[in-house]
């Protein structure tokens, strides 16, 4: 028997292994082969991270600004320095190509670029004599021990836009990490470790629906961030807020990229291919459907086919590889019923990826796929699919387009390609997303922005990193002061107003 490698939980700065009975397999998808088991964590395991964690937040929220951003600063420095080793646990976890991974190693490294400037972040407000020799006065305090749970396509990103914010407010983190890809969250505790981020800020308790739950009822945890997809995230919204903590869900996505008759058609073609197979499809912004606005949308579609015929397939550590493996078998067969379900409902698969050679080998592959003539009530238009498939629909013009867009449940992204800037002025405007792209295809924000999306696509009031993530993982105080003279006082039953 071939022995796999365990992956414990990360409490107090050092590997924790629990309790907890019960464990996943981790796999390659590249290959196929299982490289290791993540234990899953049980309510004792949560309760002894909450401990140390309740602990922790006492010590590092009395921790001074300065302190903090020294310490901040180090740990972005140490997750540069070492974003190499970060990158490749991705890939081999998840199966994404090497320089996609390296890319969200760096967009993560955004949010600690901002939380380095929690100093400036934190400053409060001052208003002196608001009355007679009364001033007032507002600031923020941290919330004490904040959980987040994150999804499987970006294990490195995802929770570096919650850790930061949270952890440079002065909360002690536990996260959640995706079970199907624990090695780079672990690898950045030990490097948040290195860092010298003090043991028990900084926890990561491995597992599945059981520690979700128990973290969810834990009434030490003030507040959940939550990023995955959209049944779990409204299941995790309703229980954090029956449970009377503060959250944040943000869920799955149907990301549309209009292509307006006007636009450069190769442009437009090069960019609805690279961000709807980049990652095989498993990104929250992701294109998954191009609407082909006018007459004539056969250069597009021809343009779009073209470019997947020639689309480079295979293991992401391979240099020459442009679109890698999907998480799991079980990921790819749901994908693939896609093809099946619309070719039955009346659309017309133009490229099929069932049919690439790496489709049937070990690894969890399957080729790029194109679906024309696809109409709103189809399956693949209605569901997340999360792969490598890209339907079009087609739109009479820009009044449909978007009539089309605000009809969908979905709002996380979406996209204009044209030349025309009133056309996106009004696009911009009238579309009911949250994340616009006008001829960018994945418009995610930058770090000092924020992410988010509305409708089902998010639950709750805030978006996530940028000032939202300050104001989430704090709270506000007010103070009214007066410091009246030895003589002054009496008695006053006024409701107090100020003069
Ligand atoms: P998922 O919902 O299956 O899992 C997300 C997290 O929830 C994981 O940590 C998982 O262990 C946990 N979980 C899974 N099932 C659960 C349950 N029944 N009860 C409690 N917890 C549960 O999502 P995923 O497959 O890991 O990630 C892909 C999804 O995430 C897609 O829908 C994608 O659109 C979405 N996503 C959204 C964003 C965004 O910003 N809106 C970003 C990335 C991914």
């Amino acid at each position: 028997m071939v022995r796999v490698e365990r992956i414990s939980h990360w409490i107090a700065g050092v590997e924790f292994t629990g309790a907890g009975a019960r464990g996943g397999p981790v796999f390659n998808p590249a290959t196929g082969e299982q490289t290791a088991e993540v234990l899953f964590a049980d309510a004792a395991d949560i309760d002894a991270a909450v401990d140390v964690a309740e602990e922790a937040a006492v010590s590092w929220s009395e921790t001074s600004l300065a302190r903090r951003t020294e310490l901040l600063f180090k740990m972005r420095a140490l997750l540069d320095e070492r974003s190499g080793e970060i990158a490749r646990l991705i890939t081999r976890d998840h199966g994404k190509v090497l320089a996609d991974a390296i890319g969200e190693v760096a967009r993560g490294l955004e949010n600690v670029d901002f939380a380095c400037g929690i100093a400036s972040h934190l400053a409060g407000r001052y208003s002196e004599q608001a009355s007679s020799a009364l001033d007032v006065y507002s600031f923020r305090q941290p919330l004490g021990v904040v959980a987040g749970i994150t999804p499987f396509n970006f294990p490195a990103m995802v929770p570096l836009w919650m850790c930061a914010n949270a952890i440079a407010c002065g909360n002690a983190f536990i996260l959640k990490p995706s079970e199907k890809d624990p090695h780079a969250p672990m690898h950045i505790a030990a490097l948040l470790a290195e860092a010298g981020i003090p043991d028990g800020v900084f926890n990561v308790i491995n597992g599945d629906k059981t520690a979700v739950d128990h973290l969810l009822e834990h009434p030490a945890i003030r507040a959940v961030s939550f990023v995955g997809s959209t049944p779990v995230a409204r299941n995790v919204y309703q229980e954090a807020a029956r449970t009377g903590k503060r959250v944040q869900a943000l869920g799955g996505a149907k990301n549309h990229l209009v292509v307006l008759p006007d636009a450069d058609i190769d442009q437009a073609a090069d960019a609805a291919v690279s961000a709807a197979f980049g990652s095989a499809g498993e990104r929250c912004m992701a294109i998954s459907v191009v609407v082909a606005v006018g007459a004539s949308p056969e250069p597009l579609i021809g343009g779009i086919a073209k470019r997947l015929f020639e689309l480079r397939i295979g293991n992401g550590l391979d240099p020459d590889s442009e679109m890698g493996p999907l998480i799991t078998d079980e990921h790819r067969h749901r994908v693939a019923s896609y093809l099946e379900s619309a070719s039955a409902q009346g659309a017309h698969v133009v490229v099929d990826g069932r049919e690439h050679p790496l489709a049937k080998g070990p690894g969890f592959f399957l080729g790029a796929s194109l679906i024309d003539e696809v109409t709103p009530e189809m399956d693949c238009y209605r569901d997340e699919i999360f792969g490598p498939i890209l339907s079009v629909v087609h739109a009479a013009d820009l009044d449909e387009a978007i009539g089309l867009l605000n009809a969908s449940p979905w709002g996380n992204g979406a996209a204009i390609f044209t030349r025309d800037g009133r056309a996106a002025r009004r696009f911009q405007h009238e579309v009911q997303v949250g994340m616009v792209g006008v001829n960018v295809p994945i418009p995610v924000p930058v770090g000092y922005f924020s992410f988010g999306g509305w409708k089902q696509s998010l639950f709750g009031d805030m978006h996530i990193y940028g000032l939202d993530g300050i104001h989430f993982y704090t709270r506000p105080k007010v103070v009214t002061s007066r410091w009246p003279a030895p003589a002054a006082g009496g008695l006053d039953f006024r409701f107090p107003k100020h003069e």
